[in-house]
Formats: C-alpha cells, sequence, structure tokens
C-alpha cells in the first residue's frame, strides 16, 4: 500500500514548501488540463519508482487550548492515519518550548518519525542539531525545503522503512481481475453501489482488514471473468461486525485510488451541485493514473430539467474530465448498473495499452502530414519519431527539435489524434517532449 506521511510543525518552519517539493509533479498536470486545482492538503509524490502520499498540516503550537486545540486535534488525526511522520523544525528560529511540547506527544505516539531541520540554507547549524537531537527523535536531517536541498535523501530515508516497489507489485499480481474502486464522497450511493455489484455475482473471497483505514479487498467473478473490488465503504465490515458507519477517510479513498486498475467515480445527481470535494477527489484519479470512469448515481427521481441540470454541472466543474465515459445509473433500483463493466474494461484496456515504437512514430508522421507544427524564429519545429514511455496512463515520448516551444493548441492537436487513433477512452495521455537542440 501506498506509504502515506505527514507533515507536522509550528507554523511558518516551512510545512507548506516541504510539501510542494515533495508532490513537484503536480504543478505540470494542473497546466495540463485547465480547470484543475491543486489539492493543498493531500499529495502524489515519487523517487524513482517509489509512489507516496504526502498529507500537509494546519500549523501546531503545542498546548494548544480552545478553537486551537479542535485544528490541533485534526493534525494529531493526521498523525494517526499516517504511516510516518515528519516534524519539521525551524534551523533560523532555533528550537523553543512548541517544539519540545510538539516531540514529546509525537514520542508517545509512538509513530515512526524523522526530524527535518528546514532552513539549514547559510546557517551553521551545529548548535540546533545537538537540540534538535534532545528531542529524542533521532538524528535531525539537515534540508532546505525551497531549494529543494537534502529534501530526496529525506524522502529516502523515511521510504526506507517501507516495502520496495516491486514487492507491492508482486502482491497486487495476487488478485487475478482488474481492480476497481468505488470513490466519492459520503452519502453518494457507493455501499448501495457496492452491494449492487456484488449482489448477482459470485464473491469468491475477501480480505479482512488489519486496521479501520485499511479497504477490503473483494474478489468476484462476472461473466467468468475475475474483478477486484476495493470497498472504501466498509460494505462486507459493516454487515458483518456492527451497523456503525465509519467516517469518511481521505486516506483510505486516495490508497484505493492509487491501488486500482480503474476508479469508478460516484457523483450524487441528487445533491444538485458538483462540490468542490467531487472535483478534488477528480484530481486524484487524474495524478494518480489510474483510469476512470465517471458514474452519476441517483439519476432516478429527476426531470428532464434536472437532468440537464446537471449534465451541465458536469461540463462545468469537471472540464478537465473529457477522456471519461460518463454513466447515469441508479445504484438503489438497479439501472445502468451493469453497462458499468463494459466501461471498466475499455478504460482498463486503454491505460494499459501497449503500442510499439513504429506504429507510434507511423501515428506521429500522418498527424504532422496533416497539420505541420509551425515555424519559430524562421524554424520548422520537428517532431521526428515517438515511442511509449509508459502506462496508467499512457506516456508518449516526442522527439524532435525546438520541441519545448511547441504550443499549447498543438499539443491539444496531437492529444486528440493520438486519442482518436488508438480508441483510448477513459484514460488521459501523458505526453513527453524530447529535444535534440
Ligand atoms: P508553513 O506555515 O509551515 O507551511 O510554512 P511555509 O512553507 O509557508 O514557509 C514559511 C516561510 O518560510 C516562507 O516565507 C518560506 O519561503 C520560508 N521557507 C520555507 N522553507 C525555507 C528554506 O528552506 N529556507 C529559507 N530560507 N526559507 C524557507
Ligand atoms: P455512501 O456513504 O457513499 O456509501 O452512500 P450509501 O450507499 O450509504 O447511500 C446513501 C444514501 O443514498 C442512502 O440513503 C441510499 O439509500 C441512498 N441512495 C443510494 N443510491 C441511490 C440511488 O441510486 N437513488 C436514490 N434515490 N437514492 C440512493
Amino acid at each position: 500500500m501506498l506509504p502515506v506521511i505527514a507533515l507536522i510543525g509550528r507554523p511558518n518552519v516551512g510545512k507548506s514548501t516541504l510539501f510542494n517539493q515533495l508532490t513537484r509533479s503536480r504543478d505540470a498536470l494542473v497546466a495540463d488540463f485547465p480547470g484543475l486545482t491543486r489539492d493543498r492538503q493531500y499529495g502524489n509524490g515519487r523517487v524513482g519508482d517509489s509512489p507516496y502520499l504526502v498529507v500537509d498540516t494546519g500549523g501546531l503550537v503545542g498546548g494548544e487550548e480552545g478553537l486551537d486545540s479542535l485544528m490541533a486535534d485534526q493534525v494529531w488525526q493526521a498523525v494517526d492515519e499516517a504511516d510516518a511522520v515528519i516534524f519539521l523544525l525551524d534551523a533560523r528560529d532555533g528550537l523553543n518550548l512548541s517544539d519540545e511540547q510538539i516531540a514529546e506527544r509525537l514520542r508517545r505516539s509512538g509513530k515512526r518519525a524523522w526530524l527535518a531541520l528546514n532552513k539549514s540554507d547559510g546557517q551553521d547549524t551545529d548548535a540546533i542539531v545537538a537540540d534538535a537531537y534532545a528531542l529524542g527523535l533521532g538524528d535531525p536531517v539537515p534540508i532546505a525545503a525551497t531549494q529543494g536541498h537534502g529534501v530526496t535523501s529525506l524522502i529516502n530515508r523515511v521510504l526506507a522503512d517501507f516495502p520496495a516497489h516491486e514487492e507491492v507489485e508482486a502482491e497486487k499480481r495476487a488478485h487475478k481481475g482488474i481492480r476497481i474502486a468505488v470513490v466519492g464522497r459520503p452519502n453518494v450511493g457507493k455501499s448501495t453501489l457496492t452491494n449492487r455489484m456484488l449482489g448477482e455475482e459470485r464473491v469468491l473471497a475477501y480480505d479482512q482488514p488489519g486496521t479501520t483505514r485499511d479497504s477490503i479487498y473483494i474478489d468476484f467473478e462476472r461473466d467468468g471473468e475475475p474483478y477486484t473490488l476495493i470497498d472504501t465503504a466498509g460494505v462486507r465490515r459493516r454487515s458483518k461486525v456492527s451497523e456503525t458507519i465509519e467516517k469518511f477517510s481521505v486516506i483510505k479513498t486516495l490508497q484505493a485510488i492509487n491501488d486500482a486498475d480503474v476508479a469508478l467515480l460516484v457523483l450524487d445527481a441528487h445533491a444538485g451541485e458538483v462540490t468542490e470535494q467531487d472535483a478534488t477527489l477528480a484530481g486524484h484519479i487524474l495524478e494518480s493514473g489510474t483510469a476512470l470512469v465517471v458514474t452519476v448515481n441517483k439519476w432516478d427521481g429527476l426531470d428532464e430539467d434536472q437532468r440537464n441540470w446537471y449534465r451541465n454541472q458536469l461540463d462545468r466543474r469537471l472540464p478537465f474530465l473529457g477522456f471519461a465515459e460518463r454513466y447515469f445509473i441508479s445504484a438503489l433500483h438497479g439501472s445502468g448498473v451493469g453497462d458499468l463493466y463494459k466501461a471498466v474494461k475499455t478504460a482498463h484496456r486503454s491505460a494499459s495499452i501497449k503500442v510499439g515504437t513504429s506504429e507510434l512514430t507511423q501515428l506521429l508522421e500522418k498527424a504532422v502530414h496533416d497539420h505541420q507544427p509551425p515555424l519559430v524564429r524562421g524554424r520548422r519545429i520537428k517532431l521526428r519519431y515517438a515511442h511509449q514511455g509508459g502506462q496508467y496512463p499512457p506516456v508518449i515520448v516526442i522527439h524532435g527539435n525546438q520541441t519545448s516551444r511547441l504550443p499549447h493548441t498543438y499539443k491539444r492537436y496531437l492529444n486528440n489524434y493520438f486519442r482518436s487513433a488508438l480508441k483510448l477512452v477513459g484514460t488521459p495521455i501523458r505526453f513527453e517532449f524530447k529535444t535534440g537542440d
């Protein structure tokens, strides 16, 4: 499972700056998908082959009271849900009582914690390293988050405690079928849909969750084909143990998205609006590379005006999901639910497609022949060949000259061209441009 790392510390120690460094790839994504906003609290990052999830938290002052204590509770809840914590200290300010109080509580939590001595740029850190060591949380790692100094080495140390990427992948292959995550805000109908999807099928097995944060993996068959449903809504648990409905966990949802081949993003047509939380989840699905089927639930009991209004909402609030199919269903009555499997298979096939270099290069040549890239400073931008650089989502690497000057409109043209030629539905394409000059 994707390791979850929480960043904590006093206000102004550099948590947001470090968060941005650890989740840098998102800037490019936000630029590529107009209308997508950045989630300022949860972000995906990766070093080499190892992905992780970072949680930024509000600042702590230690010993909070009143309203502050409610906010502090949220920080400690994030700590509780995380697998590891990076506790930031400020090398310019030095340590103070707040740091000691936070350290004390962190020690008591028993969470694996790392000390990052931030703003160590241009500082003589010897004295403060000694003070930080005295907090009893191990050796502090000097970093400068603004420049990114020491950040890779810090994250490598943190990740060293977790299973390597290959082990995680091997474990994934133990489940044979397409992995589907049913995700969405509370009350959109995830458990109703999950029950509906499983109701008629042969359930082969499901895991017992280790902790309340874990999703349950349910293997089942439909028309003789294996699938695994990653249940974030706690359907099986709810029916088995008690009827208590668990609190919605963002982390559990984000891990399920990351772990799945295809996400069914469930939206609630009765709620009227597509909310910020819906858009944020959609952004996380994009970021993870998981394929997507937009599943608009509770389509029953709406008149034609309401339905048009909702369709319009989807266009306006989720304009960056143009690549995904939309299904309008009623989990309660079962209408449209069976069609989701076809969508899941199409999205899965698209996201995991493998295309040879010669085929991609021929497509590129045709695209360029139909519509030449523009001249820049009297020289035409040249696109020479293409190869595939990855899956989930498909990455197309294009080699040429002056590719850094390729206008946005031309990139959009290439996107549409490859999308339609390769019949990709339910996944974005990520382009990388390499230049020889
Ligand atoms: P947060 O409140 O903990 O999220 O802190 P921010 O990330 O907003 O940073 C607070 C201030 O410290 C900002 O002005 C940053 O530019 C500055 N800052 C963050 N990291 C560094 C660093 O590594 N070196 C220096 N010199 N300043 C930093
Ligand atoms: P979850 O929190 O996302 O798992 O949502 P639930 O599956 O618990 O559903 C929340 C509420 O919405 C329940 O009262 C369901 O009966 C209702 N609901 C779910 N699907 C539908 C649907 O397709 N149509 C209508 N009208 N109500 C639904």
